[in-house]
């Protein structure tokens, strides 16, 4: 097997790889808001968005980095032991402040005992030259990935989902980030409002095509208090049953390179907060299933790649 006991890239592969040991990432609230919510592009959100800026797990973006950092490792060492950390800039959009707000809250994390580097999401819209004149800083020294929430490349669902940019900017941040080194990770949503299986391969097809290190494939889930859960209630959108989406999931494995980097294959909403499908909440069942699909197909990430 390519990648130790799975048939496909993970994460945690690469992570032990690179480090050689389990490194763990540690939700970041690192207190900025998206322009998608501001005002500037909109002020609902994305369709999904959830009030906590699609972080469900990041900590209070009313303490300081480093408390936090300090509050994940301490909740996170009963689970695992290591010493090994990337700080996820996970919620709202984060690179969206000018960049010596950034460039200080990169550092507050990056001076962190343990942390080896950084994990950043944010959108395409919401990185200029500056930033990436940090960014290419930051990664001569540390560890560093830019994560991009493209989730479709199909215009009429972006416009349903209320993206609020064109895939051309897509492209344009992607070269930019390409040109200047620095690792690019892609999510997309696997299931979105009336896209088809083809269409969602289109999306697959696509990003396999680019230069990226990573790819998050999320299932389409629904939070309450989110307009999704409204816009699901009115229109009664099509959620994939476990068995359908786990068969699609490997497709989209087999049509991505080996050398991509498979950051997540699942959904993952808060028991508390999640309206469908509940059988994600099984995310160990989910999991296994993918396995047992891949080998029951004799396949593994990348097969179909030509
Ligand atoms: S870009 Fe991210 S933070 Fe902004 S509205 Fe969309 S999902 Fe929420």
């Amino acid at each position: 097997m390519l990648w130790k006991d799975k048939r496909y890239h993970t994460l945690n592969y690469e992570m032990k790889k690179i480090f050689g040991e389990k490194t763990i990432k540690l939700s970041i609230n690192g207190g900025f808001t998206c322009p998608n919510r501001d005002g500037t592009i909109g002020t609902k959100g994305c369709l999904f968005c959830s009030e906590k800026g699609s972080g469900e797990f990041a900590g209070n973006g009313q303490t300081s980095i480093k408390n936090q950092i300090k509050q994940q490792k301490d909740f996170l060492s009963k689970k695992w032991k290591t010493n090994s950390y990337i700080a996820y800039f996970q919620s709202y959009t984060n690179t969206y402040a000018p960049v010596e707000i950034l460039k200080k809250k990169y550092y507050e994390a990056l001076n962190c005992e343990g942390i080896k580097g950084l994990a950043i999401a944010t959108r395409p819209d919401c990185i200029n030259d500056e930033t990436i004149k940090l960014l290419k800083e930051i990664n001569k020294n540390y560890f560093l990935w830019v994560e991009l929430g493209l989730q479709t490349i199909h215009h009429k669902t972006a416009e349903i989902i209320r993206r609020g940019y064109d895939l051309n900017v897509f492209e344009k941040t992607l070269n930019k980030l390409n040109n200047a080194g620095i690792k690019a990770v892609v999510h997309l949503i696997i299931g979105l409002p009336n896209e088809t299986n083809e269409q969602i391969l289109q999306s697959v097809n696509y990003i396999s095509n680019k230069n990226i290190w990573g790819v998050k494939l999320h299932l389409m889930h629904v939070l309450k208090n989110t307009d999704l859960e409204e816009y699901y209630y009115n229109t009664n959108f099509k959620i994939f049953e476990k068995n359908e989406y786990v068969s699609l999931l490997c497709d989209c494995l087999e049509k991505l390179p080996p050398k991509i980097v498979i950051h997540r294959v699942t959904g993952d909403g808060k028991k508390s907060d999640l309206v469908t499908p509940r059988w994600s909440l099984d995310k160990l069942k989910v999991l296994s299933d993918i396995d047992k699909e891949l080998k029951t197909r004799n396949s593994w990430q990348g097969k179909l790649v030509v």
